[in-house]
């Protein structure tokens, strides 16, 4: 995907500069409304601070040496919009999304430019000292303001926080996510009413179904709805259908977007703040009757610790911050899950198990 992205920004760049000739040659009059187009795109690229980038500057002197001066101002203004970033801590440049490859290292305090990629969440591309091109893990960089001073929240942070306000708009909280009293088959994930699901009575044939990404990894539950369904929508729509996913039971790595999922009480959460103290969530269905939407839940880390027994957590983040303060790949995704639960404490896993007596106790009482 990404490559024939690359091949088709080099074919452009070379298609702009020949047809600029023939435009210079046969019309100069005539070249700023034809190429209106891509002036009209490069203006806002080149309103950006960023500085060229090497791998720009490699091809415009040496690949197309002997060109004309307006040609290459033109090639200069068609290069991918550049945001300046500050890396706050040591960052690796891979050699592909998602690649362990590594290229060239970034200390911290260094600061340099990625390509803008408002698609992209989790890697931004730097052209590096050897002119090769790499991707920097955007929780590692900092977009630098207007001010001049680093952004409190790191790249990717800022992506999924905009992201999760998008989706705030869309499913707002106390409507239910379901299609009661529309023409639908349940398969719009954007659907929401203002009225309530009722599965005692008509079980889920009102609620909105949608399986993505993390079926593949819960396959057990065969098509996913109410809370699973809309956790899983949340977590594709955060970080895109494609972005992996791994499973993991380390409290201390949960991350805003992140999906906590409950086996036994059969529920699912997402979690889209965290703090020192606690977590707050977005779910439906907490009551397992209506799909209500809520964004509001707080629940404090004791209390998620007294679940830990029951929860296994998702994320689509390739990499969680780690004791030096740095940034880890997370295991296998497949590995995963046995690398993580062999760590479990047994006696406390027995211990939790009265745990479980409590809320069969409450759940009678509940009904
Ligand atoms: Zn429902």
């Amino acid at each position: 995907m990404f490559f024939s992205k690359k091949c088709l920004q080099v074919s452009l760049v070379l298609l702009a500069a020949l047809f600029f000739l023939a435009v210079a040659f046969a019309c100069s009059s005539h070249e700023a409304e034809s190429s209106s187009h891509v002036v009209e795109e490069t203006e806002a690229f080149s309103s950006s601070p960023a500085s060229p980038t090497k791998a720009m500057a490699d091809l415009s002197s040496s690949a197309l040496s002997g060109i004309e001066a307006p040609v290459a101002s033109l090639l200069e203004k068609l290069k991918p919009a550049q945001l300046e970033v500050y890396v706050a801590v040591p960052s690796t440049a891979y050699s592909a999304k998602g690649s362990r490859e590594a290229l060239q290292e970034f200390p911290a305090g260094t600061t340099l430019s990625v390509a803008e990629d408002e698609d992209e969440v989790f890697w931004f591309e730097a052209s590096l000292e050897d002119g090769r091109t790499g991707f920097l893990y955007g929780e590692t960089l900092f977009p630098i303001q207007e001010d001049g001073t680093p952004s409190a929240q790191s790249l990717t942070a800022q992506r999924i926080s905009s992201r999760m306000s998008a989706l705030y708009e869309k499913l707002p909280q106390g409507k239910y996510w379901n299609h009661m009293g529309e023409e639908s088959d349940g398969e719009d994930p954007f659907s929401v009413t203002d009225i309530p699901c009722e599965h005692s009575i008509y079980g889920e044939v009102y609620c909105n179904f949608y399986d993505g990404k993390t079926l593949e990894y819960f396959p057990e539950y065969g098509t996913l709805s109410q809370c699973m369904g809309f956790a899983s929508f949340l977590s594709d729509q955060l970080f895109g259908e494609d972005s992996g996913l791994s499973l993991f039971y380390d409290i201390d790595r949960l991350q805003i977007g992140d999906h906590i999922r409950l086996y036994e009480y059969e529920h699912s959460m997402i979690v889209v703040k965290k703090d020192e103290n606690s977590i707050t969530v977005a779910e439906v269905n907490e009551n397992y009757e209506d799909c209500l939407i809520s964004w509001n839940r707080v629940i404090f880390f004791d209390e998620l610790e007294g679940l830990s027994w029951d929860s296994t957590y998702a994320t689509r983040y390739p990499m969680y911050r780690n004791e030096s303060g740095g940034f880890s790949f997370w295991e296998d995704s497949s590995s995963g899950f046995e690398v993580e639960y062999n760590d479990f404490p047994e006696e406390d896993f027995s211990e939790n198990y009265d745990d479980f007596g409590d809320w069969e106790d409450w759940e009678d009482g509940e009904g």
